[in-house]
């Protein structure tokens, strides 16, 4: 007799369903903070089957590829193992029965619930090793030729830093910005990074001040580097390996950060530097840009290479992923001709100067971006709309690059709590014991 199912998609007779696919861990490893992991598993049955328990596993493993070789021989090119286990035994007939039990046909119902700590290593997706986490249903059967039922379901594992509810609520990521105050004879120099988390792919604004102490003072250069370093290590191997890839980040626009006032009067006779100006200043070493009219005072936004390049920074010590930013700004100026005593030496012109700071930020997972930047560049609306479908473009957050994981997420976890909902409101249907609705009733 076939059954009729009014909710479940797909042809599956086992399925686990997830209030929420994704895990956010809060600060680092050591706060000691639990998460829920909940959901039900969900067995349609077309006959009854005799089974002897029925449980679900959380399971979280690593995984890392060594083109150099591992153990004696070095012949190993890559290893898997597991990280975390958790399980719980959602019915078992043999401690009650002593025999095993019978599952009738219908539908059968199993909600679960696993608490997570704090401190698991989140997802890692580089290209060289990862961190994933999966949760498995078993059901046992019992009889000749049976086989067991099993069913998988991804989890994601994702970490924020020093998050609060408030941030929560507010729909967006906690903020802190670092900035750097440096007095020097040539010049005094603010550097202002408005945020060290930050997602990839997204808009990453510094704000400059540099004010001239002395005239014929030029801005050369300006440097904006992002480091990714990551260190993987193997100790059951003894194996260890460090890599070190550096990306210049590329400038999307600035504004000047002087009054509008200021800008009147000035403008007269300092004409404000152009986006090619300011590209030239950040790519070549010569640029020699004037600050006899004025200090230079602009917000410079940049854009953070993607997901397909940047990882986000990892707190797992096999698999260590850390981020830093450095900034050089070099200035030109004219030496003071009476220093100059010692007869001997030529004349020296100019002396270079260099402001150089260096700090350590966080990436976040690209999953975790913000919507409050700024709106999508032209060709950013363009890739968008090409990726993306209608249901989520309605609600789409703008101002950063959407890479397919990022639209990936959006998609499940939107339909992981559409399916949840449904199915905890059928569930309360069934508890109340009603039947489920007759293929006449539909018709
Ligand atoms: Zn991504």
């Amino acid at each position: 007799m076939p059954i009729f199912v009014p909710f479940l998609t797909g042809a599956k007779e086992l399925s686990i369903d997830l209030a929420e696919p994704v895990v956010i861990l809060r600060g680092t490893a050591a706060d000691d903070t639990k998460h829920v992991l909940q959901g039900e598993v969900s067995l349609v049955l077309t006959r009854p089957i005799s089974v002897s328990e029925v449980n679900i596993k959380f399971v979280g493993k690593s995984y890392s590829l060594w083109p150099e070789g591992l153990g004696h021989k070095s012949n190993k090119l890559y290893h898997k193992k597991t990280i975390h286990t958790q399980s719980i035994i959602l019915e078992n007939f043999n401690e009650h029965t002593k025999k095993e039990g019978v599952l009738s046909a219908g539908i059968h119902r199993w909600p679960f619930q696993f608490i997570l700590s704090n401190a698991l290593a989140e997802t890692i997706e580089d290209e060289m090793a990862k961190v994933f986490y999966y949760l498995t249903t078993t059901v046992h059967r019992t009889g000749k030729g049976t086989t067991k039922l099993q069913a998988r379901q991804d989890v994601l594992i994702l970490r924020l830093p020093n998050w609060s509810d408030t941030a929560l609520t507010a729909n967006s990521l906690p903020s802190s910005s670092i900035i750097s105050d440096r007095r020097l004879e040539v010049c005094d120099a603010i550097i202002c990074i408005e945020k060290s988390y930050v997602s990839s792919g997204t808009q990453f604004p510094i704000a400059f001040t540099i004010s001239p102490n002395m005239k014929n003072t030029f801005i050369e250069s300006i440097s904006v580097l992002l480091t990714e370093k990551r260190k993987y290590k193997l100790p059951e191997f003894n194996a260890r390996r460090i890599e070190q890839h550096d990306f210049k980040l590329s400038l999307t626009s600035f504004t000047s950060l002087l009054a509008d006032s200021e800008l009147t009067t000035t403008q007269a006779f300092y004409a404000q530097p152009t986006l090619r100006d300011m590209r030239r200043l950040l790519n070549v070493k010569n640029a020699h840009m004037p600050l006899d009219q004025g200090a230079f005072r602009h917000r410079l936004l940049f854009t953070l290479p993607n997901c397909v390049q940047l990882n986000h920074t990892s707190t797992y010590s096999e698999i260590s992923i850390k981020h830093t930013l450095r900034i050089q700004i070099e200035l030109s100026s004219p030496t003071a001709s009476h220093r100059n005593l010692d007869p001997h030496k030529p004349p020296q012109d100019t002396v270079y100067t260099k402001v150089h700071l260096e700090t350590p930020i966080t990436i976040l997972d690209c999953r975790l971006k913000e919507d409050y930047n700024t709106l999508p560049t032209y060709e950013e609306t363009l890739l968008v709309s090409s990726l993306i479908d209608d249901d989520i473009a309605e609600s789409k957050p703008s101002g950063f690059f959407m890479c397919p994981c990022y639209l990936e997420y959006r998609k499940k976890t939107k339909c992981s709590r559409r399916d949840w909902i449904k199915i905890r409101d059928q569930f309360s249907v069934f508890n109340d014991s009603t039947p489920p609705p007759s293929y006449e009733s539909l018709q």
